[in-house]
């Protein structure tokens, strides 16, 4: 791949290449340049959109441009991104929202608009695959992408290429990308939060090994907090620590989760670039021998079929944005309602809790032969020890709830207790 005259620097602006021994383009004095002696050997990206939903918020509306957003609030009141002004006030991801306004009072807060930015994130992904074939959604708004064998077809390395994509998607969708570049996945996810946002950052081989030392241990993939708890016990706080351990020893103190230590710590990650998305969505149904019209009995039922599709979803490392019930009459009619998410989920109590108020809408009325509830939109998703953790919490929590509900119930009690119990066998 290495060129006869190598080159190991360009510019993000104009694309000129020069030495890797200036300051400034020497072309158009940018100083948004990349320097790096492994620039040619280099192909596999990681490419994240900044501050995404908030982005998409600011580009529609100038007025809130310079200002402080937040984006997020619909179902469960917490913040689904804040853009990077308000971030300096410390707002982040996931915070509830009455505490991020504590701490940034004058933020305009805007409530999601999933269908606009999925048509933002198809622009974005459409542009991806202008560049390669191989391109693996993470999320709405972030990919992988395998650039090898890439040069001929682009006249350019894959880093200038990658420079270009991302020019593109400022032209033509109006917000910013992070890249990171690197030889493996892992390597390129954790260099594309380096220098966000609008960062390009390269880790080479060489430089592997020093750059992840000095990293604390969750930034390794799927190191939860639980997990990190677990490594604080013995000690180990930073990855170097266990870039001199042993994989015996490893393994031995933390099981299955050791080995993945020893080789993520190393910057080792075989797992190519994939595009396979041959599964759509991931769903759960149940035929009645008697049509069901109780929304008491439909409860438990449905909640057994959430548990289902979460197994199956957490089992083959997927999550969907979008949670679809599906509800069949006597004259095998169907009847579909959806609801999306602003983060995808594989979570049991939460594939419940968006398609429960759905089921309580529709149920009344009519009665039903089926019910079925499933996830789409689906990307691939590791999840951590804290989620499952959290998800564990949560789900005995609803069953709780719902063993609370059947006692409270005084209808048919014991033909709740009969349908709950074949279903249960028929699941
Ligand atoms: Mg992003």
């Amino acid at each position: 791949m290495a060129t006869e005259n190598p080159t190991h620097g360009f510019c993000r602006d104009c694309l000129t290449q020069f030495a890797d021994n200036a300051k400034r383009c020497p072309s158009c004095g940018s100083p948004r340049i990349v320097k790096h002696p492994e620039l040619h050997n280099l192909a596999i990206a990681h490419i994240d959109c900044d501050a995404f939903y908030a982005a998409v918020e600011k580009r529609d509306n100038p007025a809130i441009r310079d200002k402080p957003v937040i984006v997020g609030g619909q179902i469960r009141g917490v913040v689904s991104t804040a853009c990077y002004i308000a971030r300096i006030h410390g707002v982040k991801s996931a915070m509830p929202m009455f505490k991020a306004l504590k701490l940034c009072p004058e933020a305009v807060v805007v409530k999601p608009d999933m269908a606009k930015y999925a048509a933002a994130g198809k622009i974005v992904r459409d542009i991806m695959f202008q560049f390669t074939p191989l391109v693996q959604p993470v999320s709405i708004d972030e990919a992988f992408l395998d650039l090898s064998g890439t040069e001929k077809l682009h006249g350019t390395c894959p880093a200038i290429s990658l420079a270009k994509l991302v020019k593109r998607i400022e032209n033509e969708v109006g917000i910013t990308a992070s890249v990171g570049l690197s030889q493996n996945r892992f390597l390129a996810k954790l260099a594309s939060d380096f220098e966000k946002p609008r960062g390009f950052s390269v880790i080479g081989k060489a430089d592997t090994l020093s750059i992840l030392a000095e990293k604390p241990v969750g930034a390794i993939w799927g190191v939860g907090k639980a997990t990190q708890a677990q490594l604080a016990k013995g000690g180990i706080t930073m990855i170097n620590q266990l870039q001199s351990m042993e994989k015996s020893d490893l393994m031995r103190k933390f099981g299955n989760m050791g080995s993945r230590l020893y080789h993520l710590s190393r910057g080792e990650d075989i797992r190519e670039v994939s595009t396979e998305r041959e599964t759509k969505s991931i769903s759960a149904e149940t035929t009645f021998d008697e049509d069901i019209s109780d929304y008491k009995l439909l409860e438990p039922i449905l909640w057994n079929l959430a548990q289902k599709v979460s197994r199956r979803a957490k089992a083959s490392h997927m999550a969907g944005y979008t949670v679809t019930l599906k509800l069949k009459n006597r004259d095998f009619q169907s009847l579909t309602r959806a609801a999306s998410y602003e983060d995808a989920t594989n979570l049991a109590h939460r594939i419940f809790e968006a398609a429960n108020p759905l089921l309580k809408k529709e149920t009344g009325k009519k009665s039903f032969r089926l019910l079925g509830v499933g996830i789409s939109h689906l990307v691939e998703r590791e999840i951590s020890e804290e989620e499952k953790s959290l998800d564990a919490n949560d789900v005995a929590r609803t069953k709780a709830e719902l063993a609370m509900d059947k006692i409270r119930n005084k209808f048919g009690n014991t033909a709740v207790e009969r349908g709950l119990a074949f279903k249960a066998r028929n699941d």
